[in-house]
């Protein structure tokens, strides 16, 4: 008999704990301000800087990007990033010892090489960059030039993420992204010749005409690229949502029976080509960092999915960049005009956040080790802080109907997810989240999961 039921079909990736739909106005820029002050002077940080400007629109993208053809907007938006690290950079108690950036978007590799240049010798002026950092950016194969890779390359970027999604044409057709695998191949090419060799490929299933066989053409394809990581998403249609998605010809979606065998097709062939699996929805060779930290426990779960990442601080610049310090969670106003009018007039663009108490650091703590290791120690994770594990009754309830259903096993308060039930993962997370009271899955549904976000 079947005791769980569904309530909710929409739950949090569980990237970070409390998900931003919890944030509120009580956190602003001057929590923010006081959080970047006492910032401990010599523990490193990462820096995370968004870039929302791309040239065409995906019809599929959920992201909010400004669509143009035009530098100017950009060159302009960059002015107020410059302004924005100077604000937070005069508000931190030394100058930051800095071992991870990031470039997301959007398109950062819209930035000319020259821009990008000079913005990387801004950050190194304001922070201690580690020479051994890693400089990650996100990028569109089919507008990176060879001068913009020699700049990245140049500019001390050795992770690049492309995006890739499908190499089937009639797929690109219907979700207007058109990119041939010359495309990627020659953008991978020229980015390796300039020693931005880490190179990670991002794959969606779940996309309109998309079937089992041309997901795995595109894997082998990319597997011939030989990528160091590929992350793989499922399709999320909610056009009443996301404008761009209703360009898409919904009756052409694959069912969540096609989505499961997609993604159990695309899993097979990049194991049998030497990837491992890594958490949910990534997959990477043996010797690359987030193989590593999976293999050594410890693999992270930051705003941006999966991370090797160990720094506890991550300072967010750009309209609704999210920022990380010991206290809480912090985002910047999400529009492009709001955060440059905030920037310009020299304060923080903080807009709201999340103030951490005790109960979220542990419950935090525990789904970020189910989401990573899809088994979590509860009570020893408890007394690691300091905390009570009678405290998480109301999730003892909830567990305890995920094990009756056989989703979840538990022994003496380990928690460990059955295999076959691992794409029902953020259900046992949510068992967790103190924030989505009662949400729960009945195990058919666990499947049809994949097509939420
Ligand atoms: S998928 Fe990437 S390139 Fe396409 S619109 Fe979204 S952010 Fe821009």
């Amino acid at each position: 008999m079947q005791t769980t039921k569904f309530r909710e079909a929409r739950l949090p990736w569980y990237t970070i704990y409390p998900a931003v739909s919890e944030f509120s106005g009580a956190v602003g820029a001057e929590a923010y301000e006081e959080w970047l002050r006492n910032l401990p002077a010599d523990d490193p940080v990462s820096l995370y800087l968004h870039v929302p400007f791309c040239r065409s629109a995906c019809w599929y993208c959920g992201f909010p990007t400004t669509i143009t053809r035009r530098d100017a907007p950009i060159l302009n938006y960059l002015a107020a990033l410059r302004d924005e690290i100077r604000l937070v950079s005069e508000r931190v108690p030394k100058t930051l010892p800095v071992s991870d950036i990031h470039f997301g978007g959007g398109t950062p590799s819209l930035i000319g090489p020259a821009e990008f240049l000079a913005l990387m010798e801004f950050l190194r002026c304001r922070f201690a960059i580690s020479k051994t950092a890693t400089v990650a950016i996100e990028i569109d194969p089919r507008t990176l030039t060879p001068e913009m890779a020699e700049g990245l390359g140049a500019a001390g970027v050795n992770r690049a993420s492309l995006g890739v999604q499908s190499f089937d044409p009639i797929v690109q057709k219907a979700i207007n992204r058109i990119q041939s695998e010359a495309q990627t191949s020659a953008a991978v090419e020229v980015l390796r010749r300039h020693r931005v060799s880490r190179i990670n490929f991002d794959l969606i299933y779940g996309l309109p005409r998309q079937t089992v066989e041309s997901c795995v053409e595109t894997v082998r394809a990319a597997v011939a690229m030989r990528p160091d990581r590929l992350a793989l998403f499922g399709y999320s249609h909610i056009p009443s949502q996301v404008k761009n998605q209703r360009l898409i010809e919904a009756e052409f979606l694959p069912d969540s029976a096609a989505r499961a065998e997609q993604y159990a097709a695309v899993a097979v062939t990049l194991i049998a080509a030497g990837y491992r699996q890594i958490g949910l929805d990534h997959f990477a060779l043996p010797d690359d960092e987030l193989a590593l930290a999976q293999e050594t426990g410890r693999l992270r779960r930051n705003s941006l999915g999966y991370s090797a990442d160990t720094c506890r601080t991550l300072i967010g610049f750009g309209a609704s960049a999210i920022g990380r310090i010991g206290q809480g969670y912090v985002q910047n106003e999400v529009t492009r005009d709001s955060y440059i009018q905030h920037i310009a007039a020299g304060r923080l663009a903080t807009s709201k956040g999340h103030r951490l108490t005790d109960d979220d650091r542990v419950r935090a703590a525990i789904i970020e080790r189910l989401m990573c290791d899809f088994e979590a120690d509860v009570p020893a994770i408890c007394v690691a802080h300091g905390s009570d594990p009678i405290r998480l009754r109301d999730s003892a309830e909830r567990l305890a109907m995920l094990a009756k259903d056989g989703i979840v096993d538990i022994e003496n308060g380990f928690v460990r997810v059955r295999r076959e039930h691992r794409f029902g993962i953020r259900a046992v997370a949510a068992a967790f989240d103190v924030f989505r009271d009662g949400v729960m899955y009945i195990p058919q549904q666990l499947n049809a999961m994949q097509s939420t976000t």
